[in-house]
């Protein structure tokens, strides 16, 4: 097989097992990556500890073998990487482009919701309960989606000092996901639309880190009656180990691949190579779903 350079990845946070809206996810962004003949890493996104619940990350790994996703390389845990996120803000505190931020939520909302800066020029020092933000003197204004075209982002969010490190003392999310996808040589984000807010800001990181962003793909989200993304907060229930073959195919079903007719009986693993000899990600229908 011809090996090319796209290497794409699977992000679960461990907060609960896997439920459908994830499979959809997964299953998405390993097909992308299979379909193009490349690897498909899965990182563990075990750097909130409040949230990560023990016992979450093997039961998802277990799931994902079950339905036939096997994953190439070694799992990246998050939770072993802290010090290569710390040297980053290290190195943006001596360079001075992050300082410590003192306010609090409930200000930051009584000054209009966003971030304006306030704190940047206060030198303060390090203490608890202070915040790092990282301050990018040239701000994205969007990014291009596989699917959906240019996303353009709000100016004001688009010049928003960006948080590095929580005040309780947690990397932040949009730190450490684009850390760990550079490092493992990312070549396109497959994710929820979920993120597509996030995704705009995380550009910013990249401009930081002088590097060139990953192409991006965002799927629609799976939603529940009320229409509410399925989520582990809405308590979405977890994928059934007893109906494996249906949910496979109701999600490929989700993303405008339904499985044909004569090859319903193969095992999950075959089924997905089969599937990625035909999948076509502008098959999916974004619009109606999103
Ligand atoms: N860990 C995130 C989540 O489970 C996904 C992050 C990503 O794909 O960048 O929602
Ligand atoms: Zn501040």
């Amino acid at each position: 097989m011809n090996k090319t350079s796209y290497v794409g990845r699977f992000a679960p946070s461990p907060s609960g097992p896997l439920h459908f809206g994830s499979l959809v996810t997964a299953l998405g962004s390993y097909l992308q990556a299979k379909s193009k003949q490349g690897q498909w890493l899965v990182r563990i996104e075990d750097i909130d500890p409040p949230r990560t619940v023990a016992g979450a990350a093997q039961i998802i790994l277990q799931q994902l073998h079950t339905f036939g996703l096997h994953w190439d390389g070694p799992i990246i845990y998050q939770s072993q990487r802290t010090s290569l996120y710390q040297s980053y803000i290290d190195r943006w505190l001596e360079q001075g482009l992050a300082y410590y931020c003192q306010c609090t939520r409930r200000e930051i909302k009584a000054r209009g919701g966003i971030y304006d800066g306030h704190c940047r020029t206060l030198h303060l020092n390090a203490a608890s309960q202070r915040a790092i933000r990282v301050h990018c003197p040239t701000p994205a204004t969007g990014f291009f989606d596989q699917l959906r075209g240019w996303h353009p982002l709000k100016p004001a969010l688009a010049h928003e000092d960006l948080v590095v490190r929580r005040s309780d003392g947690f990397y932040a999310y949009n730190l450490v996901v684009v850390i760990d996808d550079l490092d493992a040589g990312i070549s396109e984000i497959v994710r929820g639309s979920d993120l597509l807010e996030p995704t705009a800001r995380q550009c910013n990181m990249y401009r930081l880190l002088q590097a060139k962003e990953p192409d991006y793909l965002h799927l629609p989200l799976v939603r529940d009656n009320n229409g509410r993304k399925l989520s582990k907060q809405n308590h979405a229930p977890m994928l059934d180990p007893l109906h494996i073959q249906d949910q496979l195919h109701a999600a490929l079903a989700f993303l405008n691949h339904p499985v044909p007719e004569i090859w319903k009986n193969e095992s999950p693993a075959r089924l997905l190579d089969k599937m990625a000899s035909i999948w076509d990600c502008q098959r999916i229908n974004w619009r109606d779903l999103n």
